[in-house]
């Protein structure tokens, strides 16, 4: 059983079927990924700000290699256009060469220093005074991705139910039971449930009777706003600035249609209750865009920036490299449950990685 229709419950029901089992997914909402896999910027990260030996790391890695090569098998539309990471005055320069080191205790062999000038030779309008060249990077259709994930689930015997919350499990001798509400409320057993619920996770784990309040970290919320160009953009490529705390820092990317958007920044919420996200993205807000995006684009023309959507960021705690959690029942002793917290970015990149990982677990 997977909770949740996001990238990730789609990637897990995805491997778990094709190993022959029995899946049924859970969502809660009558369509799939109307929650946080529809709600970011859809990039593929070539892995360049993680840990060594993180999950994050791990999963961003090997999932970014896969992801591409499912994208060409399947047709799913992509484009692999690289980014820049621009340092636009001296003092921001040592934070590139923490970039390298990162990238480099992932396993990341593919990327490259160069001077402001060689940056420029890419993408004149640039103010840069070194970057980071990343030919990995790129972008998705996330809907596309998420088709074809459920077409791949449902092609191996995978079952999908909308307007299926499940309220709350317990363990019984027979397997886990899950209480599901919706129009139709029914009891389900399974052997394995996986809850990929995104940040409503923490409130899914403390549903089912038995999981220590302990094991299910605190539920951060960290809203990300975007704003489109109402203008054609100069970029041929994503641009990123030295990474700010909390996010990536107010960047570039380019949609698959070459529209361009700017974000997300970083927005700390009070709430704590996912119900309680307001998705607006407040006109206030611009200034503070302007002022990040000219550090490095300095003729960003003036009125050219138009609220667009936000996301809103799963964490576990305020700061930005906690890692993913992935708990199985050694972490919180109920047999058969796995729980998934804090998948926020690269969740989309690492999917299938995610999958193979939590499928290897559900093996044990
Ligand atoms: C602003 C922003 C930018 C990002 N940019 C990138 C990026 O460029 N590249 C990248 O790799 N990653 C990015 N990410 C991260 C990526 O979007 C997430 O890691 C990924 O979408 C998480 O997918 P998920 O399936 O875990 O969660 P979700 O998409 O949130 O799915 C969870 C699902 O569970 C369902 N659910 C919840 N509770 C229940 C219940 N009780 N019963 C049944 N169903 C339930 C929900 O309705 C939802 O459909 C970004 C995230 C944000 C917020």
């Amino acid at each position: 059983m997977v909770i949740g229709a996001g990238v990730v419950g789609l990637a897990v029901a995805s491997r778990l079927a094709r190993q022959g089992r029995e899946v049924t997914i859970l969502e809660k909402n009558h369509a799939f990924g109307e929650e946080t896999s529809s709600r970011n910027s859809e990039v593929i990260h070539a892995g360049l700000y993680y840990e060594a030996d993180s999950l994050k790391g791990r999963f961003c890695v090997e999932g970014r290699d896969r992801l591409y090569a499912w994208c060409e098998e399947r047709g799913v539309a992509h484009a692999n256009i690289g980014k820049l990471i621009v340092a636009t005055e001296t003092a921001e320069e040592p934070a590139l060469e923490k970039i390298m080191e990162r990238a480099a205790g992932v396993g990341v062999t593919e990327l490259y220093p160069i001077s402001g000038a060689e940056a420029r030779a890419r993408e004149p309008v640039l103010n840069a005074t070194q970057a980071l060249w990343s030919p990995r990077t790129g972008v998705i259709d996330s809907h596309g991705l998420m088709l074809s994930l459920l077409g791949d689930a449902e092609d191996h015997g995978a079952m999908m139910a909308f307007g299926a919350p499940v309220i709350g499990g317990e363990q019984t001798a027979a397997g886990l039971r899950l209480w599901v509400g919706g129009a139709q409320p029914v009891d389900i057993l399974a052997r394995t449930v996986v809850n990929s619920a995104g940040f409503w996770a923490q409130a899914v784990a403390a549903s089912i009777a038995g999981v220590p309040a302990q094991t299910i970290p605190p539920t951060v919320l960290t809203k990300g706003n975007y704003y489109r160009s109402s203008r054609k953009t100069p970029f041929s490529t994503l641009i990123y600035p030295a990474p700010v705390a909390g996010g990536l820092g107010v960047h570039v990317t380019l949609d698959l249609s070459g529209g361009a958007r700017f974000g997300p920044d970083v927005e700390q919420l009070e709430i704590t209750d996912p119900a309680q996200i307001d998705y607006t993205v407040d006109p206030t807000r611009a200034e503070a865009f302007y002022a990040a995006i000219r550090k490095y684009w300095p003729e960003l023309p003036d009125g050219s920036l138009v609220p667009d959507y936000s996301g809103v960021r799963p964490k576990i705690d305020p700061n930005y490299y906690a890692d993913f959690r992935v708990d199985g029942p050694t972490a919180h002793g109920v047999g058969g449950l796995i729980n998934l917290f804090g998948i926020e970015s690269p969740g989309l990149t690492g999917c299938l990685a995610i999958g193979d990982y939590v499928a290897d677990l559900a093996a044990d």
